[in-house]
């Protein structure tokens, strides 16, 4: 899948993700899941709508 070839950024931050840090859009993110090698639980990245860097803040979800 095309999907799996995108880079995906790790960033940290001190105490707000709110922009992108790539080319500064504000109004929030779209989001991205995959499958980890734990059962259920899926990985969790935030897309830019304007840019579509993919960034991974340690985020994950479980279903
Ligand atoms: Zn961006």
């Amino acid at each position: 899948m095309m999907e799996n070839k995108r880079e995906i950024e790790k960033v940290d931050f001190e105490t707000e993700f709110s922009y992108c840090p790539a080319c500064g859009y504000k109004n929030g993110f779209h989001n991205m899941y995959r499958k980890t090698e734990e059962d259920g639980v899926l990985s969790w990245f935030l897309i830019c709508p304007q840019c579509s860097k993919i960034y991974d803040i340690g985020l994950t979800v479980k279903r």
